[in-house]
């Protein structure tokens, strides 16, 4: 694809996002100011974060430290001043290399990951705990029941700083089916009193922002689909 077909139909599907953020939050009686658009640009070019940016998105969310590294650091040196959000699991051994590149990290789902955090990261840092609502075995996070001693390990701290919960919604082919999966969510960070809900995707974010989602992470329905 030409740079500019790709710069106009990444800018078309952000303004479409965009206009299903306001009609949810025109449906929940919220602030669409209060829903924060996390573009996924895991599996495309620094091309598209590129245009993504010059769409006026201004938060990206990649799942792979690897690759998401020297993507950032190319999106940067073409004048992409974001923030970045790693939404995909982390391994403890490569906490430090997130610490150094991300602003916002949703996946905590152990209390060893967190120390490891903890020890790397160069100054303060907001992070969101992962949890496993619907108890999928093939998914990362913390389970509900252990969500409790998480958050306090999180709150001693000394190096990060817990903002809210993240979860991933089991694939359903009626968004409303997963409905109760964001509402649990929800009342497991007002139990914690913890403002951040990190939830939605694609095919869903809707129905999450509906149910209180404060970040919603949207990758097909702005870059198109990813070639596996
Ligand atoms: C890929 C991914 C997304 C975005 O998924 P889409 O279905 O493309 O919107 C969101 N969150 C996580 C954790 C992901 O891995």
């Amino acid at each position: 694809m030409s740079a500019v077909a790709l710069q106009a139909d990444i800018a078309a599907g952000a303004a479409q996002v965009r206009e299903r953020i306001e009609r949810a939050c025109v449906r929940a009686g919220r602030d669409p100011a209060s829903v924060t658009l996390v573009a996924v640009s895991k599996g495309h070019p620094a091309e598209a974060i590129r245009a993504g940016y010059e769409a006026g998105l201004r938060h990206f969310g990649e799942n792979r430290i690897q690759e998401a590294i020297p993507r950032i650091e190319e999106s940067v040196a073409s004048g992409v001043e974001a923030a970045w959000h790693l939404v995909g699991h982390l391994q403890s051994n490569k906490a430090k290399a997130a610490a150094g590149a991300f602003d916002l990290i949703h996946s905590i789902d152990s209390a060893r990951l967190l120390a490891r955090l903890d020890a790397a990261a160069p100054a303060p840092r907001d992070v969101l705990l992962q949890v496993n609502i619907a108890a999928e075995p093939q998914k990362q996070g913390v389970a509900p029941d252990d969500l409790g001693a998480l958050v306090e390990a999180a709150r001693e701290a000394r190096n990060l700083r817990l903002r809210g919960l993240m979860t991933i919604a089991p694939i359903a082919s009626d968004a409303e089916d997963v409905r109760p999966v964001f509402r649990a969510l929800r009342e497991l960070a007002e139990r914690h009193e913890l403002p951040e809900l990190s939830m939605g995707m694609t095919d869903d974010f809707e129905v999450a922002i509906e149910e209180g989602a404060t970040l919603v992470r949207v990758g097909r329905a702005i870059f198109g689909e990813r070639t596996p």
